[in-house]
């Protein structure tokens, strides 16, 4: 029985993400708030007070919202009155550069507080890691385990992180680049540090979920030293991870504002 299930799987079709067919948005997922194009806004600001981060500010003609502190609850697209702020499915939100998480909207165009350049540091690791993967050693700062999850999704079958050599280690001595979760709570502080301490060089730090960037809804502690990676989402997708650690490992480029500007106006989000 076991060699003729064996030999059906020949003929099954492949299940496997292949990673150049791998889009931005996905239909059933929430993804982050994206005001519409040509939005006409009140200035209400029932989005700025819901926000249960405070990652949405308003000036008379611009709507700011800091992707990093984005939990993509959907509250502020649900409370926004004139339907302005839409729940997008858009969630491929990294960068090598917290600013860049920053977006600026105006009725017809977004901007970026920053763009993203690559510093020596993330360059000579790309040398190391970009023809032959990375290990990673995982550490839970206070976070709800949905993470977690996810990074353990991101090596089954469909989304294959090991396809791109990367594989998750037990002790930090072996990893190259070190993946912290959660908000950084007083008591993981130091754990967190020596793990980064017994890395060897070069090696990468990488923010794993809208917490370990900016806290989210609770207070943050100090990172080892300035992350080479954000990777929004609580929790990201385990398709936003494995882009996220390709483009870490300099195997794509990407630019977030470009990508969700690009896809904004080719779907002219938000007209009727
Ligand atoms: S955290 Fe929730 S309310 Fe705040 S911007 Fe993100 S989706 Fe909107
Ligand atoms: S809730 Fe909607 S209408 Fe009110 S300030 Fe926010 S985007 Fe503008």
């Amino acid at each position: 029985m076991r060699q003729l299930l064996e030999w059906l799987n020949l003929f099954r079709k492949i299940q496997t993400t292949e990673t150049n067919k791998i889009s931005p948005v996905h239909v059933k997922n929430r993804g982050i708030p994206v005001p519409k194009i040509g939005f006409d806004c009140s200035g209400c600001e029932h989005c700025v007070e819901s926000c249960p981060t405070q990652a949405i500010s308003k000036t008379k003609d611009t709507l700011e919202i800091d992707y990093g502190k984005c939990l993509l609850c959907g509250i502020c697209s649900s409370e926004c009155p004139s339907n302005i702020l839409e729940n997008s499915g858009f969630h491929h939100v990294f960068s090598t550069d917290r600013d860049e998480l920053k977006i600026e909207f105006s009725r017809d165009q977004l901007k970026s507080k920053s763009t993203s350049t690559l510093t020596d540091r993330i360059k000579e690791f790309q040398d190391l890691t970009k023809g032959s993967g990375f290990l990673f050693r995982e550490v839970s700062c206070g976070g709800n385990n949905a993470v977690e999850c996810e990074l353990n999704a991101s090596f089954n079958s469909v989304f294959d992180l090991e396809q791109e050599g990367i594989r998750c280690v037990a002790s930090p001595k072996h990893a190259d680049v070190l993946v912290f979760t959660g908000p950084i709570s007083q008591g993981m502080q130091e754990p967190l540090g020596s793990a980064w301490e017994v890395m060897p060089d070069p090696k990468a730090l990488v923010a794993c979920g809208t917490e370990a960037i900016s806290g989210g809804i609770f207070s943050q502690g100090k990172p080892p030293r300035t992350p080479d990676l954000y990777l929004v989402g609580d929790p990201p997708r385990p398709d936003s991870i494995l882009q996220a650690f390709r483009y870490l490992m300099g195997r794509i480029s990407f630019s977030f504002p470009d990508a969700l500007d690009f896809w904004r106006k080719k779907n002219s989000f938000g007209s009727p």
